[in-house]
């Protein structure tokens, strides 16, 4: 059982075949269709959205677009995947980690109060594994210490908090999704943005050359020749081939969340009783995209680590994975950084003891059951 492969349908292969014949294959009027699907779907701010051709970019698009560079100090957590901190990286600032809360595994808001300075210029919370994060407290201190509040919210599509959508909130602040292949939706790469009506204007231009107008507006009937650059911007814009998956993935999604759902409840049923096994955790405020399910081990009940145990999933054809190896351990922020493992003893103890199980729409109850039976006879074989 491979660790998270995609569920695509005939109505997406209709739907690309479709756009492969119309004559427009690049940036037109399917992503045009995408962009408000998504945001009526998310109730973004304004109704708007831009569809780009990763998180990444998304996620580059807007720390440019909010004018983020060499100088200023970006805070995130050491929880997630490079990209989210590569980008910090990109536009020549310093990314500053802080620490994780033990239970979520989301940024610890007290952490980011300690690592806020005067070159502060914004906050990347990412919402691990489509928990959010602790809005609340982290636009609390947005506000007091005037930087702005940047959401990674690769996993957390659709995931709610304190009943808003993530993406639809009325601040207006820049949101970036993911629909990479194994994201809760996929347009095999993609990604999108959603952030006020002028934050999003100003980004369609950072992310397309720097461009006034669009190639699609300049090539429609009544369109101009005439453009002009305003900044030496990115290509990162999403082809209409991508967003004819991504119309037809959005239809589907309540349905892939209904999904999620159930295998999670399957899973906490089976192993909540389990002295080995954490479940993860979810706040009474918050609705989970359930885009990953970690658990985590506890090491002193086990013969066997994290590592032994995946080699054992693995040994009866399960496959797993670990989200994520922080930041801080990885060389080039290590070095570069002076970081230790110990740095963030939070997110580094969570790493040892933590793997993610199969957790995909297209999973059968067999296939449930296979993954809980693999996990309870390896508990029992290697109980301490
Ligand atoms: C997948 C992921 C990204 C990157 O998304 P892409 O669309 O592949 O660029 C960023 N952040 C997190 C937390 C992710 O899991």
């Amino acid at each position: 059982m491979p660790f998270a492969p995609p569920l695509i349908g005939e109505e997406e292969i209709a739907e690309v075949v479709d756009t492969l014949r119309s004559g427009w294959i690049t940036t037109g009027p399917k992503t045009r269709q995408f962009e408000s699907d998504f945001a009526a779907y998310v109730q973004a701010p304004g109704g708007g959205a831009l569809a780009l051709n990763s998180c990444t970019a998304a996620l580059h698009t807007a720390l440019v677009t909010a004018g983020i560079g060499p100088g200023d100090e970006v805070i995130t957590t050491p929880m997630t995947f490079a990209a989210s901190v590569n980008v910090i990286e990109h536009v020549g600032a310093r990314p500053v980690l802080a620490d994780i809360e033990p239970d979520t595994l989301n940024i610890d808001p007290t952490a980011v109060e300690a690592a806020v300075t005067a070159r502060t210029r914004a906050i990347l919370a990412v919402h691990y594994a489509g928990h959010p994060a602790e809005l609340d407290a982290l636009w609390a201190i947005a506000d007091t210490r005037k930087c702005i509040l940047i959401e990674d919210a690769a996993h957390a599509l659709p995931a709610r908090y304190r009943g808003r959508p993530i993406g639809g909130g009325d601040r207006g602040n820049p949101v970036a999704f993911s629909f990479y292949a194994t994201k809760n939706l996929t347009t095999g790469e993609g990604g999108m943005l959603t952030a006020s009506p002028e934050f999003l204007a100003q980004a369609r231009i950072v992310s397309l050359h720097g461009m006034s107008r669009d190639a699609w507006k300049r090539y429609d009937k009544g369109g101009s020749w005439y453009y002009e650059v305003m900044l030496p911007g990115f290509k990162y814009n999403m082809t209409d081939i991508q967003a004819a998956l991504g119309v037809w993935q959005l239809r589907k999604l309540a349905r892939f969340q209904q999904r999620r759902a159930e295998i999670v409840a399957q899973y906490n049923r089976a192993f909540g009783n389990e002295p080995a096994l954490e479940l993860p955790v979810v706040r009474p405020e918050v609705d989970h995209a359930w885009h990953l399910y970690v658990l985590r081990l506890r090491p002193e009940a086990l013969s066997i680590g994290r590592d032994q145990f995946i080699q054992e999933l693995a040994a009866r054809n399960i496959g797993s994975s670990v989200h994520f190896i922080p930041i801080h351990i990885h060389p080039y922020y290590r070095d570069r950084y002076g970081f230790t493992p110990q740095s963030f003893p939070v997110a580094y103890g969570n790493y040892e003891r933590m793997l993610s199980l199969p957790l995909m729409p297209r999973l059968t109850d067999r296939d449930v059951g296979d993954v809980i039976e693999a996990v309870q006879d390896i508990v029992r074989s290697f109980r301490a």
